[in-house]
């Protein structure tokens, strides 16, 4: 019976098939079963507390650790090439155990200014409510970050490519911004996955990923991970996982496995079908400006090049003709695209495409004023459409869009 799997000298495509997986040793069952149960018959007492847990200790409550959810987070951690992992119900529960994990009353958050606009409202809404101080700022003006930093600040929480604007963050220079004020850096690398970026390795201490987007891949189950050392991670079972509860679900962690093991093949024909839609929308004389990292016209293109191993699917466009224009063609694609879907969410096999007026944007999740509102508009005009190239053919999807972008 083969062992389980050892990743250490293993290539991306190869641990995302086998890592954190073995043969059912019961059955020799070649694709993994799915625990479902909630607890577990041990062979001696166990302790009733999540501080006593560690790695070894064996499955007692599926809220504390479930096999089919370790095999994802091995499986993922192996992706990320990080230490260890933990899996929570969504993208947000992911988002909100670092965030409760790490800030206390009194303590300091940096977040990026424009980020995933749940991660948005609860460090600006929910967060003061604790007693955290939060400060929104453009990630790429370093030199806003290293003012905005205090004695208290325990956290910047980064994202790159940043949504919706496709913005990237510098991640080694942020991490050292960060470090040299004592705080740790924390970034939302669901657009980059782990197959574009690994930014532990650049000195990032928390990578999350929203499961529901690329790792996951095919729009069929919500999840959410965080990446980590294992001191930091360890930490975060025994308070979010445990304490917190909203873990995932075997069954989806079932599912998300099963998509991981195609991510890295995935995330080479993305790249590859967005550029050829990329190149394909930036000719159209509809189009005023694309935003993809994969382009030369990039604002950060050196930077993509750098920090990305791949491009990923996502990138934004907008028209000619502002917001009315952009209002008029949201409408045509939601009633005339017939093989792109008008949906929120990315990352799946499916081409998804969704409007983003800016004025939305700045002045509700946002809350954006002076240099951040001017940088905005300045990148998205006023408003974006944010396509996620799913894994159709590249002439389809261009007819599609041409269909309706007149
Ligand atoms: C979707 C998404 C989230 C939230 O993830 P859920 O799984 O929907 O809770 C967070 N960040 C980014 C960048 C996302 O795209």
């Amino acid at each position: 019976m083969a062992r389980l799997f050892d990743n250490r000298f293993a290539g991306p495509r190869t641990r995302a098939i086998h890592a954190g997986e073995r043969p059912d040793p019961a059955t020799g069952a070649s694709s993994p079963n799915i625990v479902m149960s909630s607890t577990y018959v041990t062979d001696k007492p166990e302790g009733f507390s999540a501080y006593e847990m560690t790695e070894d200790s064996p499955f007692v409550y599926s809220r504390w650790a479930n096999p089919t959810v370790r095999q994802l987070e091995e499986k993922v951690a192996a992706l990320e090439g990080a230490e260890a992992a933990a899996a929570y119900g969504s993208g947000m529960g992911a988002a909100a155990a670092i965030l409760f994990r790490e800030l206390s009353a009194g303590d300091h958050l940096i977040l990026s200014d424009v980020s995933y606009a749940g991660i948005a409202e609860f460090a600006r809404d929910t967060l003061p409510r604790m007693g955290v101080e939060v400060s929104a700022v453009n990630l790429t003006r370093h030199d806003d970050i290293a003012a905005a930093m205090r004695p208290n600040t325990r956290l910047i929480f980064a994202d790159t490519p940043c949504n919706p604007l496709m913005r990237l963050t510098d991640l080694e220079a942020v991490a050292k911004i960060a470090h040299d004020g004592g705080a740790k850096l924390a970034v939302d690398s669901t657009f980059a996955s782990p197959v574009a970026t690994n930014p532990l390795a650049l000195g990032v201490d928390y990578v999350m990923h929203s499961l529901t987007k690329y790792i996951g891949g095919h729009g069929d189950a919500v999840g959410g991970v965080v990446c980590g050392g294992r001191d930091l991670i360890r930490g975060l079972v025994s308070e979010a996982t445990v304490h917190y509860g909203g873990v995932l679900s075997p069954f989806n962690a079932w599912l998300i496995s099963r998509g991981a093991a195609t991510l890295p093949i995935r995330m080479r024909a993305h790249q590859e079908t967005a550029m050829a839609v990329a190149e394909a929308l930036e000719a159209h004389p509809a189009v005023e400006r694309v935003l993809y990292p994969g382009l030369a016209s990039h604002p950060q293109a050196e930077l993509a090049r750098r920090q990305m191993k791949n491009f990923s699917g996502m990138m934004t466009f907008r028209l000619k003709g502002g917001r009315a224009a952009g209002d008029t063609a949201a409408e045509r694609m939601a009633k005339g695209l017939s093989i792109i879907h008008y949906a929120v969410s990315l990352g799946h096999h499916r081409t998804l495409v969704c409007w983003i007026p800016s004025d939305d944007m700045i002045q509700n999740s946002f809350r954006l004023t002076g240099q951040n509102a001017a940088d905005y508009r300045d990148w998205a005009g006023d408003g974006v459409f944010r396509l996620s190239i799913g894994l159709e053919d590249a002439d389809d999807l261009i007819r599609d869009l041409e269909s309706v972008l007149g």
